[in-house]
């Protein structure tokens, strides 16, 4: 018999050479209908194979990431099949699964596919998939499967067995298809029930350019239509809120080839956005008890050798400098500058914890075929935060991090999240881990209670944590169900120690605190580029750009227009006069393409009543108001909003 482990912590009995899947069985036949593949002992396997020790088993079903990926994975293989019925003598490069479906790279010889071509394989895929064929995992050795892929005539198989060693070679055979490869697979091809071909485009074997180009053909696939009905639905959505159309239209930010890819210009109406969410961040951090720093750009090679970024991070930052006969370096991060502040402030335990703060430039090198919009930038302004405590004072200042990340997400209408909790593994303490078991244990411990405390709907997973601590990376959804990880919120308890950080404890012994490293609104970047798709480009009256557009229904009321604005201006409120002679439907039309929340029209009955006829983005009329009762519920309006 063996023992299993299950996610809950409760421990069950099998017989030795029972699958996953036969557990699931054990446990409901229904969850045993959605498992999809199993992870066993942290890693990754086909629910049907055996297990022959004791093990800790997690079933991942469609919820799952893994789940969804071997899924997608099992499904580059079924278009595969369908490819190789319709294009005899197709050959095939690599099918991986991708962050939304898979794709396969396809040398289609003397074929030739086009968008047209798609529902066909669709309907092929989906005929193949309804025989419901297994995967079929088999064990072959080199000299076998190079004479398969010889006979199949396919050079890009045999050229990744060239890397492959003997013994550890494996096919997957479903229906009439056989691939080289590791697997994992769902158990049949009955658990595909939509299939769409997303996309064609070339890709040059092993992405080397003097070598074939190949026909990368993007699909996705679900386990039901009505799933992938609201996923093409969503797509849709998305493209109309692309953050880079609704960008350009508001006139938030720009890109300049004088500048250079990946630098974005904020624009003045970006940087009203930009200098909202400052002013949001720094309050909440005072509240929170945190003090601001400001660190330079440039730093020299000797600060990032300390922290671990060269050589290791070299690759993402930017070549340096030559200055005085050393080398600068462009900061890619803000940590090592906090931590110098840090040091300088030699604290005792009673000044603990110290959180210092800044919106922190920082620079990276993203290859330029990497950049997108304002989501892969090589710029960056990170909403940054180091809190230094001692191990006593951790949870504590943990949950208060997520009770920010809370907050914000209220204020910004964010109903969906989820935390993935990324732990160590054991088994590799020292090499992928800083070695301090204990320490690992118990700020994961921590994290945890936390995160159950808190209600906060989390993900934890095994053998993912950075080097140095547990890592939470935050994941939130759109308005439209797209998903974005916007920020990370790492726990280092091995960085403080390199760079000799301590505090003189209650012995008045030194002792080396723990960091959080934590920012809830990421990157300017990133998340303005959310909050475009998030609200549409409708911003939140705290946020958008303009908030309101004084309308004169002709220039005789200019003046008072003018007048009406600076009272606004006055409240800290962003009004501007739209002057131009133009009949009044035209300015309120032009005002609601732009989105500015409130419209006042101003005419002759407006001037003598010292009054405002109030419209609102997308609702019309309101009615007339004073202009102080304006102001004054304008002003409760965006403090309601922020109060959260
Ligand atoms: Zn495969
Ligand atoms: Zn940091």
């Amino acid at each position: 018999m063996i023992n299993i482990t299950l996610p809950d912590g409760s421990v069950r009995e099998y017989a030795k050479g029972t699958s996953a899947l036969n557990i699931a069985k054990s446990i409901s036949e229904g969850l045993a209908r959605n498992v999809l593949a199993a992870k066993i002992n942290g890693e990754v396997r086909d629910a049907n194979r055996p297990i022959d020790t004791d093990a800790s088993l997690q079933l991942l079903t469609w919820n799952d990431a893994e789940g969804k990926s071997t899924m997608w994975h099992s499904s580059a293989h079924l278009m595969a099949e369908a490819f190789e019925q319709f294009y005899p003598g197709v050959k095939f490069g690599i099918g991986p699964p991708v962050d939304h479906g898979f794709y396969y790279d396809i040398d289609l010889g003397e074929h030739k596919i086009t968008p047209e071509d798609f529902k066909k394989i669709e309907d092929k895929m989906l005929e193949l998939a309804r025989k419901a064929n297994n995967y079929v995992r088999k064990e072959v050795s080199k000299e076998e499967a190079i004479k398969y892929f010889t006979e199949k005539g396919d050079e890009y198989k045999l050229d990744l067995l060239k890397d492959l060693t003997d013994g550890t070679i494996t096919f997957y055979t479903q229906g009439e298809f056989t691939d080289l490869c590791r697997g994992p697979h769902i158990p049949d091809t009955g658990f595909i029930k939509a299939a769409k071909l997303m996309n064609i485009a070339g890709a040059y074997w092993r992405g080397d350019e003097s070598k074939k180009q190949l026909t990368r053909i993007y699909g996705i696939t679900f386990p039901k239509q009505k799933e992938l009905t609201e996923y093409l639905e969503m797509l849709e959505e998305a493209k109309k809120r692309d953050h880079r159309k609704i960008g350009k239209e508001l006139e938030l930010f720009t890109f300049n080839e004088h500048v250079g890819p990946g630098l974005p210009l904020w624009m003045p109406n970006g940087t009203v956005i930009i200098e909202e969410l400052e002013k949001l961040a720094k309050r909440t951090e005072l509240l929170a008890g945190y003090q601001r720093v400001r660190t330079p750009h440039i730093t020299k090679e000797s600060m990032y050798i300390t922290s671990g970024h060269l050589p290791y991070y070299a690759d993402s930052m930017y070549p340096p400098m030559i200055l005085e006969g050393e080398k600068y370096y462009l900061k890619p991060m803000n940590c090592p500058h906090h931590h110098q502040i840090f040091a300088e402030m030699n604290p005792s335990y009673k000044e603990l914890p110290i959180r210092l703060a800044e919106y922190g430039t920082c620079y990276r090198y993203e290859q330029s075929g990497e950049l997108f919009g304002l989501m892969r930038v090589r710029c960056l302004q990170m909403n940054d935060a180091h809190i230094y405590c001692s191990k006593a004072q951790f949870a504590d200042e943990f949950r208060a991090v997520n009770d920010m990340y809370l907050k914000y997400f209220k204020i910004f209408g964010i109903d969906k999240y989820v935390m993935r909790f990324s732990t160590h593994e054991p088994s590799k303490l020292g090499k992928k881990y800083v070695d301090n078991s204990e320490l690992w244990l118990q700020t994961e411990d921590m994290v945890r209670n936390v995160l159950i405390d808190s209600n906060i709907p989390y993900i934890e997973v095994p053998d993912e944590g950075a080097f140095y601590g547990p890592k939470i990376d935050v994941q939130v959804w759109s308005a439209i169900g797209r998903e974005f990880t916007l920020a990370t919120n790492q726990v280092d308890f091995a960085i403080p120690a390199k760079f000799g950080l301590t505090y003189r404890n209650a012995q008045n012994e030194l002792e080396t605190p723990i960091c959080i490293h934590r920012a809830p609104l990421g990157t300017h970047e990133r998340f303005i580029g959310f909050l475009i798709e998030h609200y549409a480009g409708n911003f939140p009256l705290w946020l958008a750009p303009k908030q309101v557009s004084i309308l004169p229904v002709s220039e005789k009321y200019n003046d008072y227009a003018k007048k009406v604005s600076r009272l606004l201006n006055n409240s800290d409120i962003r009004a501007l006069v739209d002057e131009r002679n133009e009949k009044i439907g035209k300015k309120i039309r032009d005002a609601e393409i732009k989105k500015v929340p409130y419209m006042l029209v101003v005419g002759e009955k407006e001037e003598l009543e010292n009054a405002v006829a109030v419209r609102k983005h997308g609702h019309g009329d309101q009615g007339s108001l004073a202009v102080d009762e304006f102001i004054t519920s304008l002003r409760k309006e965006i403090e309601e909003m922020l109060s959260n």
